[in-house]
C-alpha cells in the first residue's frame, strides 16, 4: 500500500508540518489503498519559497529554451518508465477504467511534456519590430510568469497536472502543484520522475490537500500565476481572490455540452460515438456532450438507440481491461447524481435504462449508465452539472432551435454534432457559444487551445495559446 509520509519540497522529500494525513480510498472496492500527508501552511510556505528561489538561483529562468527543453524530454521519458505505474494508480484512486487511464493518465502527459519540448524550441523569446509611429524599433520580449500555482481536479489528475506543469516548465516558470485529497497518491510518481530527471531543486513542489490548502497557496503573496482545474463554484471564488489580487489566473471550469444529432445522422455510429463523447469515465469528465439534443421527427430513434448503447457498456472492474464504465468518485457522489435522477423523473422525464445501482457489484461505487426521455432543456437536470453518467434526450424541431438549446446554457465548455455531412456539421459549429465543438466524434487535440466560455471559465491550455498564458511580455524601446 503507498505510503508516503513526506512532501516533494525543493527537490526532496520533507517532512509535514502536521500529523494531518490524506487517505485514499479505491472507490471500486471502498477499501484504502494509501496514505499520504495534507500540505499546511508551513509546507505551502516553504514549496512557494523553493518555488521562488528556484526561479533565480537555478537560475531556469534564464536557462536556454534549448536547456529548459532538454529537461522536459529528459522528464517525459522518466514518466514514460512509470506510465503504466501511474495509470493503475489513477485507477484505484478515482476508478477511470484501465484501458482509458494507460492512455490518457499514463502516455499523453509525455506527450504533453515533449510537444512543448518543441514549442519552446521554436518559439521567439525575444522579437524586433520596426517601431509604427516614431523612428527605431521595440523589443518585444516574452519573459516567464514566474511562481505558478497548478490546482488540479481528481478527474483525470496526471493529464491536467500535464496541461499546467508543461507550458509553465518550458517558459522557465517554477511550479507548486496541489492535487486533489481524493487523487494524493500518483503525483509521488511525478515526484520520483522529476528527480530521475535532474531538474533543479524546487523548479517542481508538490502540496496535497484539500480546499483550505488551495485556498492558502491561490492567495500566497509568493505566486505570481494561478492556473485551476476544476468546479465552475470553486473557480468564481478563485477568480474573485486572485481579481482582489490582480494576479493572472487560467480557469477550466464545469460543462454541460449538447450533442446535437441531426436528422442525416448514422444513429448507430453516432449512439457508439456518443459512449466515449457523453459517457466516459462514467460521465466523470468536464467535456461530455451530456445534453444529447434528436430532431423530432426521429427523436424515438434516437433515444432508442442511445438507450441500447448505454445498456451495452460494460460496468465492473476499472482494472479489468475490458471494463468501459467504473465506479463514481465516492457514495456521497453518487448519492448526489442519484438524486439529480430521482427529481428528473419527479419532474416528468422518462428512466430508459440504468437509473440504479448494477446488480452483482455490492462492492464499489457504481451506477449503470443512465439516459432520460422526455426531456425539456429548462429541467434542472438538463441545466446542471451532474458529473455522472446520466444523458438527457431533448427533441428540437429545426436545426436553429437545436443551436438556440445549445445555447441556452450556463455553460460553453465543448459540444458535437453528429452528421452525414461534415461540412454542414462545421457550419454548425460556427453558431454554437463554446470554446471547442467536434465533428462525429470529440478529441481534444494538443496542439490547439482547449478551454470555456461563459461559467466554462476563462484562458486556454494546450497548442501555443497554452504557452503563451506562462508568458509575460514587456516592451523596450529602442532610440531612432
Ligand atoms: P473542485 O472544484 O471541488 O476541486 C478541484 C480542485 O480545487 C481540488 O484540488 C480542490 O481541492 C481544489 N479547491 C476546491 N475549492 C478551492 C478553493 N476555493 N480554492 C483553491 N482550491 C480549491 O472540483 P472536483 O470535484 O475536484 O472536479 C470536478 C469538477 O472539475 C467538475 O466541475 C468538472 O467539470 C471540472 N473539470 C473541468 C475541466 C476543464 O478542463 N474544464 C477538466 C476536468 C474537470
Amino acid at each position: 500500500m503507498p505510503h508516503c509520509s513526506a512532501l516533494f519540497i525543493d527537490g526532496g522529500w520533507r517532512a509535514p508540518s502536521s500529523r494531518e494525513a490524506i487517505t485514499v480510498r479505491s472507490p471500486a472496492t471502498e477499501q484504502v489503498i494509501g496514505h499520504a500527508p495534507c500540505a499546511g501552511e508551513a509546507d505551502v510556505d516553504a514549496a512557494v519559497a523553493a518555488a521562488r528561489r528556484a526561479l533565480t538561483t537555478s537560475g531556469w529562468r534564464h536557462w536556454t529554451p534549448q536547456r529548459r527543453a532538454e529537461a522536459l524530454d529528459r522528464l517525459a521519458d522518466a514518466l514514460e518508465a512509470r506510465a503504466h505505474s501511474v495509470a493503475a494508480m489513477v485507477t484505484n484512486e478515482n476508478g477511470m477504467p484501465i484501458s482509458m487511464s494507460t492512455v490518457l493518465e499514463g502516455f499523453v502527459p509525455t506527450g504533453v511534456l515533449r510537444y512543448y519540448a518543441g514549442l519552446i524550441r521554436s518559439t521567439e523569446l525575444e522579437e524586433r519590430r520596426p517601431a509604427v509611429a516614431r523612428g527605431g524599433a521595440t523589443v518585444v520580449r516574452r519573459e516567464p510568469a514566474g511562481v505558478v500555482a497548478a490546482i488540479v481536479p481528481w478527474n483525470a489528475p496526471s493529464l491536467l497536472t500535464s496541461f499546467k506543469l508543461a507550458p509553465a516548465l518550458a517558459a522557465g516558470c517554477t511550479l507548486v502543484l496541489k492535487p486533489s485529497p481524493e487523487t494524493a497518491l500518483d503525483s509521488g510518481l511525478l515526484a520520483e520522475a522529476v528527480l530521475e530527471a535532474g531538474l533543479p531543486a524546487g523548479v517542481v513542489n508538490i502540496v496535497p490537500g484539500g480546499r483550505e490548502t488551495g485556498e492558502y497557496l491561490v492567495s500566497h503573496p509568493g505566486v505570481d500565476k494561478v492556473a485551476f482545474t476544476g468546479s465552475s463554484q470553486a473557480g468564481r471564488r478563485i477568480g474573485e481572490v486572485c481579481g482582489r489580487l490582480l494576479r493572472p489566473v487560467s480557469l477550466e471550469l464545469g460543462g454541460k455540452s449538447a450533442a446535437i444529432v441531426l436528422e442525416d445522422a448514422d444513429l448507430q455510429a453516432t449512439a457508439q460515438g456518443l459512449a466515449s463523447a457523453s459517457l466516459t469515465h462514467s460521465g466523470q469528465y468536464c467535456y461530455l456532450s451530456t445534453r444529447v439534443l434528436a430532431p423530432r421527427s426521429r427523436y424515438r430513434e434516437v433515444l432508442d438507440a442511445v438507450t441500447d448503447m448505454a445498456a451495452s457498456l460494460v460496468i465492473g472492474d476499472p482494472l479489468d481491461p475490458g471494463t468501459q464504465v467504473g465506479p463514481l468518485i465516492s457514495r456521497q457522489h453518487r448519492r448526489r447524481v442519484e438524486s439529480v435522477i430521482a427529481a428528473g423523473v419527479d419532474a416528468g422525464a422518462t428512466v430508459t435504462t440504468g437509473g440504479r445501482r448494477p446488480k452483482g457489484l455490492d462492492q464499489g461505487w457504481f451506477l449503470s449508465p443512465t439516459v432520460l426521455g422526455g426531456v425539456d432543456n429548462t429541467a434542472p437536470v438538463a441545466r446542471e452539472e451532474i458529473f455522472g453518467p446520466v444523458l438527457v434526450v431533448i427533441p428540437y424541431t429545426d436545426v436553429d432551435e437545436a443551436v438556440t438549446i445549445a445555447n441556452d446554457s450556463e455553460y460553453g465548455l465543448a459540444g458535437t454534432v453528429w452528421t452525414a455531412d461534415v461540412d454542414r456539421g462545421l457550419d454548425l459549429a460556427r453558431r454554437v457559444e463554446t470554446g471547442t465543438f467536434g465533428v462525429n466524434s470529440y478529441l481534444p487535440d494538443l496542439g490547439a487551445p482547449f478551454g470555456g466560455v461563459k461559467s466554462s471559465g476563462l484562458g486556454r491550455e494546450l497548442g501555443p495559446e497554452g504557452l503563451a498564458a506562462y508568458f509575460r511580455l514587456k516592451s523596450v524601446y529602442l532610440p531612432a
